[in-house]
C-alpha cells in the first residue's frame, strides 16, 4: 500500500502517530508539507517562524531519508487550493490512503472538511490522529457537559481524567520502498527580521536535547525561577512545541518519568511545569468550543464595547521598544532579538498595552503573532485576553502591573534591563527602573510617553463604564 502523509503542525518522527501508523500500514510513504501563503499572513505569522518551520522541515527530511521516505515541501496560493493539490498527487503516484494529524483553528477545520470532501469523491481512503494534546479538545467538559472558562476546574477534570494509557508513544519508523522522485516548487523566504537563529538550533534531535537538559538542570527550581527573565529557567520549547518539531505528550511523559508518574504532587519544579503544558491544552480548548475568538471577539462578550484609544506614536514607541519604562522597552527588544520573550514579560507588556496605552488587544495581540518565533494562535489569544481582561481567567480590571514594580521584584539589579538596553548600564540599582530624566542627560533613552497613575485610572474608568 503507498501512503501519503500530509505534515503540518508535527514537523517530527517522534510521538507522530499519523507517521507511525502510515508507517504499520504501507509498503511506501510519500509525506508533504505545504505553506498555504493566503492563510500565513492572514494568521499574522511571523517571518522568523517560517525560517524555523524550513529549517526543521531540512532536518526532518534527512532523517526520513534514511527509511527511504521522501519529505517534498512546496507553497500554495491558499487553503483552498489544497484539495485539488492533494487529489493530483495521490494520482500520480498511487496512493491508496492519506494520514495526517489534525489541527484545531477555524480555518484549518474547514480546510480539512473540503480535502476530506475530495478524498471521499475518488475514493482514497484517509485517516486522522489527535498529536497536539492530551485530550481532544471538547472532550474535558463540566458536569453539565459544557466547555470549561475558568483554568482552575479545567486543570482539576484533566487530572482526574488521566491515565498512562494516553502515552502509547511510538518513535520507530521502518524501511520502506522507493518512491520516484518527487519535486516541486520551493516555499520562497526572504529573511525580513534581525533574531539570531543560533538560539534556536532546529530539529528534533535539538528540541529532545532542550527537553532532557531542562528536566536535568533546571525543572527542580522552575516555580522559583520561572518569573525572572534575566534567569534562564523556563525550557524555551515553545518554539518547538508551536510547530510539533517536539510533542507537548514526549514533554510530559518525560517529566512524569523524573516525578515517579505523580502529577500534582512530587516534585514543585515540575508539577508547575505541567501546569503549564496543560495551560497550552487548556486554551485550544478554548480556541475549539468558542470559534469567536478566532474572529476577532472577545471571549467575554460584555466587553466587546470597550472604547479602546489609538495613538500611533504610542504604538510605535511601544513596538520599538521605546516607551521610557525599561522593563517594558528591555522586553520588547528582547522579541526583536530573540523572536521570544519571556513569559512574565508577555503578561508585563500586554498589560501596559491594554491598560496603560489603553489600546486595543488586538493590535498587541496580531503583533505578538507577527514577531514570535513560537506564535501559537490559543496560547497568543489567551494570553493578549488575559491581559486585556476580556478573556478567560481574566486578570480583574482595576488589578493592573505597575511595570516599575514589577522590573522591581523581578529583576530587581537591572540586569536583564541592561543586557537588552546597554545604554542604562551606567545607572544604578535605583534608578534602573524608572531613569529619573535628569540622569538621562547625555544617554540615548526616551522619557515615559505615559503617566502610570493617570493613565490607570483611566483604564479603570473605561472599564467600570463599560459594566
Ligand atoms: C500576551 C501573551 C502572549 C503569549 N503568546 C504565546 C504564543 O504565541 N505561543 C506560545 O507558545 N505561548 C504564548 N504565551 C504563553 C507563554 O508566555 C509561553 O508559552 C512561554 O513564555 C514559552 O516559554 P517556555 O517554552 O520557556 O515555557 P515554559 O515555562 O518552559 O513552559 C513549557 C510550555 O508550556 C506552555 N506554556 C507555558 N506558559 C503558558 C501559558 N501561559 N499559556 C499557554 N501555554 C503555556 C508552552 O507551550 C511552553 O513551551 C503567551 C503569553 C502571554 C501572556
Amino acid at each position: 500500500m503507498n501512503g501519503l502523509v500530509w505534515l503540518r503542525s508535527d514537523i517530527r518522527i517522534d510521538d507522530n502517530p499519523a507517521l507511525s501508523f502510515a508507517d504499520s500500514e504501507c509498503d511506501s510513504i510519500i509525506c508533504i508539507y505545504l505553506h498555504a501563503k493566503k492563510e500565513w499572513s492572514d494568521h499574522n505569522n511571523a517571518n522568523v517562524k517560517l525560517e524555523f518551520i524550513l529549517q526543521n522541515i531540512v532536518d526532518l527530511s534527512k532523517n526520513l531519508d534514511k527509511f527511504n521516505i521522501q519529505l517534498c515541501s512546496t507553497e500554495l496560493d491558499s487553503f483552498e487550493v489544497i484539495p485539488e493539490f492533494i487529489i493530483k498527487l495521490c494520482k500520480e503516484n498511487n496512493i491508496n490512503k492519506c494520514y495526517w494529524n489534525n489541527e484545531f483553528g477555524v480555518d484549518e477545520n474547514i480546510r480539512d472538511k473540503n480535502v476530506i470532501k475530495a478524498l471521499n469523491e475518488h475514493k482514497i481512503e484517509f485517516q486522522n490522529f489527535d498529536d497536539q494534546v492530551v485530550f481532544q479538545p471538547g472532550t474535558i467538559l463540566t458536569g453539565q457537559g459544557k466547555p470549561f472558562s475558568v483554568f482552575t476546574p479545567f486543570k482539576k477534570k484533566w487530572i482526574e481524567s488521566f491515565s498512562m494509557d494516553h502515552f502509547d508513544i511510538e518513535n520507530k519508523l521502518t524501511k520502506k520502498t522507493i518512491q520516484s522522485d518527487l519535486s516541486f516548487g520551493d516555499i520562497s523566504f526572504t529573511r525580513s527580521h534581525q533574531v539570531n537563529m543560533e538560539l534556536w538550533p532546529a530539529g528534533e534531535e535539538a528540541a529532545l536535547q532542550r527537553l532532557s537538559s531542562f528536566l536535568e538542570e533546571k525543572v527542580s527550581n522552575y516555580s522559583k525561577d520561572r518569573n525572572h527573565p534575566i534567569i534562564d529557567g523556563t525550557s524555551r520549547l515553545s518554539p518547538y512545541l508551536a510547530i510539533g518539531a517536539i510533542s507537548s505528550r514526549r514533554c510530559l511523559l518525560e517529566a512524569l518519568k523524573l516525578n515517579k508518574f505523580e502529577l500534582s504532587t512530587g516534585n514543585k519544579g515540575i508539577t508547575k511545569w505541567i501546569d503549564e503544558l496543560i495551560w497550552r491544552e487548556f486554551y485550544k480548548n478554548i480556541m475549539h468550543s468558542f470559534p469567536r475568538v478566532s474572529m476577532n471577539q472577545p471571549f467575554n462578550l460584555a466587553t466587546k464595547k470597550i472604547p479602546w484609544r489609538f495613538k500611533h506614536n504610542e504604538f510605535e514607541a511601544w513596538k520599538l521598544g521605546k516607551t521610557g519604562f525599561p522593563l517594558i522597552d528591555a522586553a520588547m527588544y528582547q522579541l526583536i532579538n530573540e523572536g521570544w520573550m519571556h513569559n512574565r514579560l508577555r503578561m508585563v507588556v500586554a498589560m501596559f498595552f491594554t491598560k496603560n496605552l489603553l489600546h486595543d488587544w488586538r493590535l498587541g495581540e496580531a503583533y505578538f503573532m507577527n514577531n514570535l518565533i513560537d506564535g501559537d494562535f490559543a496560547s497568543n489569544n489567551g494570553g493578549w485576553q488575559w491581559s486585556a481582561s476580556t478573556g478567560t481567567d481574566a486578570a480583574p480590571y482595576f488589578r493592573i502591573f505597575n511595570p516599575v514594580t514589577q522590573s522591581q521584584n523581578f529583576d530587581p539589579e537591572g540586569k536583564f534591563i541592561k543586557q537588552h538596553l546597554s545604554q542604562l548600564k551606567p545607572l544604578s540599582t535605583k534608578d534602573i527602573h524608572l531613569p529619573p530624566s535628569e540622569k538621562l542627560f547625555d544617554i540615548d533613552y526616551p522619557n515615559p510617553i505615559v503617566d502610570l497613575k493617570t493613565s490607570r485610572l483611566r483604564a479603570i474608568e473605561v472599564f467600570k463604564n463599560n459594566k
